[in-house]
């Protein structure tokens, strides 16, 4: 039997049971077609597989490499690249079916030049990201149903909404964005209308897919914004270093988990029984509750799931401390 003790660190850890629990509370909430999940969140096929597996055979991208990573993988039943490319010459050539985000006459003239035949029409509703204002959103599906196209309908993610702390008032304004959504949709036409993510999947009912992400592993900035989800992520670390002999309480404790091995744009990680003091570049400072020794095994929770997995090659399913298998995080890079 393989444990972490057996693992070179800093190694990603996935708790099976949580993410399992994570994945079965989502499709009851959202069953089958009604979520189409974001591979960002993972970039893991093996994962993929597991959400599909429970129902879900459509899948939300934010790269092209995504999409191939997924088409090579036997999962391009239905593939959305939810961002706007200028390139997409490597998606026309998958045998998967591939709908690409656009908003734009450029992104338009990108896709018919890749082969690409599906598109959604990108709608800005309030983040100021991509997406063509709502009142445009017409003009552009006539252009791409001109170009011999077919639109399948709209998408418009209210990221800035996903972690208001008062959750009423996250609601209230989920619903303004999906007002300007659903106008657009009334001059676009097609069945799809995309959006929202693990901080709205709860509350936006005005989509007929939402595209959540992160509930799958969670992360502590999740965690602190109410989502009800298991933290099933967590990077193992080694004690390299304490302030004092063993025994005595130490002032703080170092481990081999640093910024190289954590997304840290959402602020610092959680070490349950300790105050995380801070991180550099391949430390984590922080002070425990009980002693902790040189060599002890520690688990540290990210605050942002994505770009931590975006940083490690692979990640290993565990159950307690015995590890199950290794899945490669195989749709990083570009
Ligand atoms: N849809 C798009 C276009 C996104 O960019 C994101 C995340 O940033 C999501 C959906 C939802 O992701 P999550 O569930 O991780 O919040
Ligand atoms: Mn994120």
């Amino acid at each position: 039997m393989t444990t972490v003790h057996d693992l070179t660190t800093p190694a990603l850890l996935v708790d099976v049971d949580a993410l399992d629990a994570n994945l079965a509370d989502m499709a009851a909430a959202l069953p089958g077609p009604r979520l189409r999940p974001h591979v960002k969140a993972h970039k893991t096929t093996a994962l993929a597989a597991r959400q599909a597996a429970i129902g879900h055979a459509g899948f939300t991208c934010a790269t092209v490499r995504e999409v191939e990573g997924m088409a090579a993988a036997g999962l391009g039943e239905d593939l959305l690249l939810a961002n706007e490319v200028l390139d997409a010459r490597r998606l026309g050539v998958l045998d998967a079916r591939v709908t690409l985000a656009i908003d734009s006459e450029e992104t338009l003239r990108a896709a018919v030049d890749g082969g690409v035949r599906e598109v959604l029409v990108d709608v800005n509703v309030g983040l100021p990201r991509c997406g063509i204002a709502p009142s445009r959103a017409g003009w552009l599906a006539d252009r791409a149903r001109a170009a011999g196209l077919t639109v399948r309908g709209v998408m418009g993610y209210e990221g800035h909404l996903m972690m208001l702390d008062d959750v009423a008032e996250r609601g209230r304004l989920t619903q303004e964005c999906m007002e300007r959504l659903l106008a657009a949709h009334a001059d676009v036409g097609g069945e799809i209308v995309s959006g929202g993510g693990t901080g709205t999947y709860a509350l936006n009912t005005w989509v007929t897919e939402v595209q959540a992400g992160s509930y799958a592993l969670m992360d502590t900035a999740y965690t602190a914004a109410g989502i009800p989800f298991r933290q099933a992520l967590t990077v193992l670390g080694t004690v390299i270093s304490v302030t004092a002999p063993a025994g005595e309480t130490p002032g703080w404790a170092v481990a081999d988990v640093g910024l190289k091995a954590l997304g840290m744009d959402h602020g610092n990680p959680a070490v349950p029984g300790a105050q995380v003091w801070f991180c550099s570049d391949e430390h984590l400072t922080f002070a425990p509750d009980a002693p902790v020794a040189v060599g002890d095994r520690v688990r540290v929770v990210p605050a942002h799931v994505d770009p931590t997995m975006a940083l490690h090659e692979r990640v290993h399913p565990v159950r307690g401390d015995e590890v199950l298998d290794t899945w490669a995080v195989d749709l990083r890079g570009w």
